[in-house]
């Protein structure tokens, strides 16, 4: 059976780099599946979960931002940070959660870009707290 070659790369490391049979990815204009043969495109990625399957094993994970490239049976994401599900520290997403909370409910001031900055750590650390609960 045809299959994909799939790879996840963060500035820090390559998480994932084998082949599978399908990859369902958050992207930037909803979700969106890739199994063989699909046609080549390009799209962002925010932060969401991003499954995959080779056979009958199946693993989650959590991505932030960055982007998608599907070209010839290859399927690149290239993220800003990823973790797999089982490997997600609950504790410090719910302090991040926190941190972003208490910065939001101080509301939008001169420094607009901090408050945007804690929109977005908020996006991040609610989406790992519910992909980590998902897989315990
Ligand atoms: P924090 O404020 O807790 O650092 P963050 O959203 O700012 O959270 P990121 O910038 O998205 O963190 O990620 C920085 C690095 O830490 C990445 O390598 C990411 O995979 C890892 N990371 C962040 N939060 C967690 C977590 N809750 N569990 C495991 N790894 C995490």
């Amino acid at each position: 059976m045809a299959k994909l070659f799939f790879e996840v790369v963060t500035p820090d490391k390559v998480l994932v780099s084998q082949e599978v049979d399908s990859v369902v990815a958050p992207g930037s204009l909803g979700e969106f599946g890739v199994l063989p043969g699909h046609i080549s495109f390009l799209s962002g990625i925010v932060p969401g979960e991003l499954r995959y399957s080779d056979g009958v094993a199946k693993e989650s994970m959590v991505v932030t931002s960055g982007f998608a490239e599907v070209s010839n049976d290859k399927v690149s994401v290239l993220v800003d940070a990823a973790e797999r599900a089982s490997e997600i520290d609950v504790e410090r997403a719910r302090q991040a959660m926190e941190r972003a909370e208490e910065r939001l409910a101080k509301g939008r001031g001169v420094e607009d870009i901090d408050f945007m900055r804690a929109e977005a750590a908020l996006k991040r650390a609610m989406t790992r707290v519910k992909i980590a609960e998902r897989s315990m």
